[in-house]
C-alpha cells in the first residue's frame, strides 16, 4: 500500500529524465511533452542554461532567510518590474499563495479606505488554486465541495460579463477589487476579450477598485508576450505570477503598481522559502532564455502552427466545437466529455491534458519548434479523429 495521500487520480507512467520537449518513462519510451508538467517547465526539460544556474547556485548557496537581503530576489524584481512596468514585487513559492497575497493586499486596500468587509469580485470557472481563501475565490463547486465553511467576500460574477460587473458596483459598495485570469486555464482555455478587459479597467478606475490578474497559468511569455494583458494593452494593479516562472523550480510572485504599490509593511507577509537564491537564479536564467532566445515570437508561430494543424486535419468532422487559445496555451474544445484521450495519447507517447470534461488542453515548451508542432499534431488529431468517430 502506497503511503502518499490519494489526492491525484495518476497515470500509471513515471518518468526518468528528460531532453527538451521530450520525457522517457522507466522503460525507455518517449513522450513528446506537449503539458509541460501544466505550463511549469518554460524551457522543456534538462536546458543547459537553465542546469548551469542552477548547478552554480547550488554550489554557492541555496537558501539564507528573508531575515537578510537576498540579492538575486532584488535582481529577479528589477526584472519582473522592467518586463511588466508593475512597481513592487512579493516572492513565494506557488500559485495560491501569490493570489493569497493578492488577496490580503485587497482587504488592506479595503480598510485603509475605510471598508470594513471589502468584497472581491471573482468569475465563474476562475482558477486560483486551493487554500482556503483561493478556492473560495475559485468558480468551481467541485473544488469546493467539503470544505464549507468558505471564506467569504467574494462575490461572482459570469466571466466575460461587463454588465454583470456593473450590476454588481451599483449596489455592492463593499467592493474593492475585481479578479481573473485573462485566459482561464483550468477552466477551459476561456479567453476574455481585449474589450472587455479595456471595460474592466475603466470600471476598475472610476470606482477606485484594484484590478487583480491571475496570470499564473497564461504569463511568462506563453501567449506571445510576457504576459497576457499585455496584447490589450490593459494594467493590472496587481498580478500574480508562478507555474512558468522558473521552469521547473518552485517560486510565485504577486505584483503591485499604482494604488495597489506600498500597501504591505514588515510584518504584513511573509515567506519562510519565498524567492530564496536556489529560485531566484532559476527564474533569473527562465527570462534570460525567453528573452535571448526569441521564444516569445516563437510561441505565437508555433502556437499557430498547432491551431493550424489540428483545424485542418480535423476539418469538416463533427463534434469538434473550437479550436482556440493565444500562442502556446491551447483548447481542442469536443462536444462531449473527453477525458479518454489523455491516456490514449500517453499510449501514442503523447502528453496532453483535458480539461472542463470537454477541452482538450496543451502547454508545450516555449522551446517547442514547428517541427514538435507537427509532430504533436500528427499524433493527436488521428487520436481526436477516431474518439469521434467511434462514439
Ligand atoms: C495553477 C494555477 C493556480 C494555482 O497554482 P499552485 O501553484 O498550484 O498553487 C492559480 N491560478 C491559476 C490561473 C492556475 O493555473
Amino acid at each position: 500500500m502506497s503511503h502518499l495521500m490519494n489526492t491525484y487520480a495518476r497515470l500509471p507512467v513515471a518518468f526518468t529524465h528528460g531532453e527538451g520537449v521530450w520525457l522517457y518513462d522507466e522503460n525507455g519510451k518517449r513522450y513528446l511533452d506537449a503539458l509541460s508538467g501544466i505550463a511549469v517547465s518554460t524551457l522543456g526539460h534538462n536546458h543547459p542554461r537553465l542546469v548551469r544556474a542552477i548547478t552554480e547556485q547550488a554550489g554557492r548557496v541555496l537558501h539564507t532567510s528573508n531575515v537578510y537581503r537576498i540579492p538575486l530576489q532584488e535582481a529577479l524584481s528589477d526584472r519582473l518590474a522592467a518586463v511588466s512596468g508593475m512597481d513592487e514585487v512579493f516572492m513565494c513559492n506557488s500559485g495560491c499563495e501569490a493570489n493569497e497575497a493578492a488577496i490580503k493586499l485587497a482587504r488592506m486596500f479595503g480598510h485603509n479606505r475605510g471598508v470594513d468587509l471589502p468584497n472581491i469580485i471573482v468569475m465563474e470557472n476562475a482558477f486560483h488554486g486551493r487554500t482556503l481563501a483561493t478556492l473560495s475565490a475559485t468558480g468551481n463547486r467541485k473544488t469546493q465541495a467539503g470544505f464549507d465553511p468558505l471564506v467569504p467576500g467574494f462575490v461572482r460574477v459570469p466571466y466575460r460579463d461587463i454588465e454583470a460587473v456593473r450590476r454588481v458596483a451599483e449596489h455592492n459598495n463593499h467592493v474593492v477589487a475585481v479578479m481573473l485570469e485573462i485566459v482561464q486555464g483550468e477552466g477551459g482555455v476561456n479567453m476574455a476579450e481585449d474589450d472587455y478587459l479595456r471595460e474592466l479597467r475603466a470600471i476598475c478606475d472610476e470606482r477606485g477598485w484594484l484590478l487583480m490578474l491571475d496570470e499564473v497559468q497564461c504569463g511568462m511569455g506563453r501567449t506571445g508576450e510576457w504576459f497576457g494583458w499585455q496584447h490589450a494593452g490593459v494594467k493590472p494593479d496587481v498580478m500574480t505570477l508562478a507555474k512558468g516562472l522558473a521552469s521547473g523550480v518552485p517560486i510565485g510572485a504577486c505584483l503591485t503598481s499604482g494604488a495597489a504599490a506600498g500597501l504591505f509593511g514588515p510584518g504584513n507577509h511573509g515567506s519562510t522559502f519565498g524567492g530564496n537564491p536556489l529560485a531566484c537564479a532559476a527564474s533569473l536564467a527562465t527570462l534570460d532564455a525567453i528573452e535571448q532566445d526569441g521564444l516569445m515570437a516563437s510561441a505565437v508561430a508555433v502556437g499557430d502552427e498547432i491551431r493550424r494543424g489540428i483545424g485542418e486535419a480535423l476539418a469538416g468532422l463533427e463534434g469538434v466545437v473550437d479550436i482556440r487559445g493565444r500562442g502556446l496555451m491551447i483548447g481542442i474544445e469536443l462536444d462531449r466529455p473527453c477525458g479518454e484521450l489523455v491516456g490514449k495519447a500517453l499510449e501514442a507517447g503523447l502528453l496532453i491534458n483535458v480539461t472542463a470534461e470537454r477541452v482538450v488542453r496543451l502547454l508545450p515548451a516555449l522551446i517547442f519548434t514547428t517541427a514538435d508542432a507537427q509532430a504533436l499534431v500528427a499524433g493527436l488529431a488521428p487520436l481526436i479523429r477516431d474518439f469521434l468517430q467511434k462514439a
